[in-house]
């Protein structure tokens, strides 16, 4: 049997999105945009589609490594829920191993993964440390996510500058303030 491929619904909606704006969506400068807005919003919320447990497959090691494991200054890049506007910004993730480590490449791709959704930053940043935490089982996990919010600082009278900050610390990063405190200076250390 011969496999239809499903018609994509994407680029009729935003040719109707940009009529709606006032555009006249046939115009030169226009007449591939709604093929690539399509492409870019798909790429942008690819991230419901990653298996985190397959992300980490192969890439968690028992070891016996008792220090603070840290990944500094991740960018990302995300849309937020409310407008679909982009904030981005950088993700400090940090663990204390008990037996297992995980590959430092997996660290970005779980943040990149978290990322391409249609998201809020307090909830990417809780989602980070909460993956990282079953999949390791670590004494400990922290992560601080600083973003620029373009719906914040786009539109209207709100036009203001300045990063929001969020933090989610789990385990001894919780419950320990010297564990917390190692955390912020090795962040810090340049
Ligand atoms: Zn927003």
């Amino acid at each position: 049997m011969a496999r239809v491929k499903p018609v994509d619904a994407m680029p009729a909606l935003v040719e109707r999105l940009l009529a709606e704006l006032g555009e006249d969506p046939s115009r030169e400068g226009l007449r591939a945009t709604p093929a690539r807005v399509s492409r870019a919003l798909r790429e942008l919320t690819d991230g419901h589609e990653t298996d985190i447990d397959a992300l980490f497959q192969g890439a968690v090691f028992e070891q016996d490594y008792d220090e603070m494991v840290v990944v500094r200054d991740i960018p990302f890049y995300s849309l937020c829920e409310h407008h679909m506007l982009p904030f981005f910004g950088t993700c400090q993730v940090g663990y204390l191993p008990k037996g297992r480590v995980v590959g430092l490449s997996k660290i970005p791709r779980l943040v990149g993964a978290f990322a391409h959704r249609l998201q809020l930053q307090e909830q990417l940043t809780n989602q980070i440390a909460q993956a990282l935490s079953d999949a390791l089982a670590p004494r400990g996990v922290g992560v601080i996510v600083e973003a620029r919010h373009l719906c914040m600082e786009m539109r209207g009278v709100q036009k203001t500058g300045g990063q929001m900050v969020t933090s989610c610390m789990l385990g001894t990063f919780r419950r320990d303030a010297r564990t917390r405190a190692e955390f912020l200076e090795l962040i810090r250390r340049r």
